[in-house]
């Protein structure tokens, strides 16, 4: 590992000022990983755990605002989340393993990068850790690879279930800066690969997350997070999906419909909620979201199966959720 200068942030202001030249540390999930891979360099480091943005609160208006520093763990077993967000706290408890859970943070979450083989790698060809240097997933091995939202730089799927359940749920990020304080709503935050697959993020360089909103949405007491992977436990999805209904007399009045492991970034189909709004809920619906949600999926050589797993899971998704009391 090579040197590298290690801040302790003593406040907000002073962690914004060092952004500059520094990365911010919280969990350490992700970026230790990959400065043990040489994948990540940075000259500095400065740790933000001792920022007081630890809590889930709710907010007049019904919002609950999770602290950016609040641990996986933490905002999953939460009466609030558990209660009025099933689906993310499921999204949460079916990631990683419960030690990685205890240590990653929100914020982190938002910015876990790509499991893509090639990327963890420094001596394969990565368009996203080394701009220019080429794709190696494109004509290589690329079973884990995305199916939506890629391009001829980049197919690699987004690796968050986190994420996938706030970007059904219109979650926004609250960022602040040198400039002071902004929102990014979720579906913003992250970027497709396009021409520039090392740009993951809207995020600024001086700019520290410091909480998630979660907008009150009563219907998302019926939901579900449905995942899919290659083991029980500890696995990235090969395909994921959160749904939430919203019924009246066995009819979706409104749907809210993401998918994971099977896209470029945390997936919305808003053209799966379209065909579902209006709707018996039944399977005939579910099918026609699911084609909907797949209809302009991309396969690779090793990849192709992910369709058809991504539709099924889906509409498991679906059944499960209509199924609730
Ligand atoms: Fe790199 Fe993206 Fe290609 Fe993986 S899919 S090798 S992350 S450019």
């Amino acid at each position: 590992m090579q040197p590298f200068e290690f801040i302790t942030a003593a406040d907000e202001r002073s962690a914004i000022d060092a952004a500059a030249r520094a990365r911010f540390l919280a969990g350490g999930t992700t970026l230790v990983d990959l400065m043990k891979l040489h994948v990540e360099r940075p000259s500095a480091i400065v740790d933000i755990n001792p920022l007081p943005l630890i809590e889930i609160s709710e907010r007049a208006d019904g919002i609950v605002r999770v602290g950016a520093m609040v641990r996986n763990s933490d905002m999953a077993e939460h009466e609030l989340i558990r209660e009025r967000y099933p689906l993310l706290a499921e999204a949460i408890l079916s990631g990683a393993s419960p030690q990685l859970r205890n240590m990653a943070t929100t914020g982190g979450n938002l910015l876990q990068r790509t499991r893509c083989y090639y990327f963890r790698d420094p001596a394969l060809p990565c368009n996203k850790r080394d701009p220019g240097s080429g794709c190696g997933a494109l004509d290589g091995f690329n079973r884990i690879h995305a199916v939506l939202g890629g391009s001829e730089h980049c197919i690699a799927t987004h690796p968050s279930d986190m994420c996938v359940a706030l970007t059904a749920l219109d979650a926004v990020v609250l960022v602040r800066g040198r400039h002071g304080d902004r929102t990014i709503p979720f579906e913003d935050m992250h970027l497709l690969p396009g021409e520039h697959p090392e740009r993951e993020h809207t995020l600024n360089p001086d700019e520290l997350i410091v909480a998630v909103d979660l907008p009150a949405l009563p219907f998302a007491r019926r939901s579900a997070y449905v995942k899919v992977r290659d083991r029980h436990s500890y696995a990235f999805a090969l395909a994921s999906a959160a749904v939430a209904l919203d019924l009246d007399a066995g009819v979706i009045r409104q749907a809210r419909v993401a998918l994971g492991g099977v896209a470029t970034k945390p997936w919305r189909s808003h053209d799966a909620e379209a065909v579902l709004t209006g709707k018996p809920a039944d399977r005939a619906a579910y099918h026609a979201a699911a084609d909907a949600a797949l209809r302009d999926a991309v396969p690779r050589r090793h990849n192709a199966f992910k369709i058809q797993l991504a539709m099924r899971t889906l509409v498991r998704a679906l059944t499960r959720a209509a199924a609730l009391p």
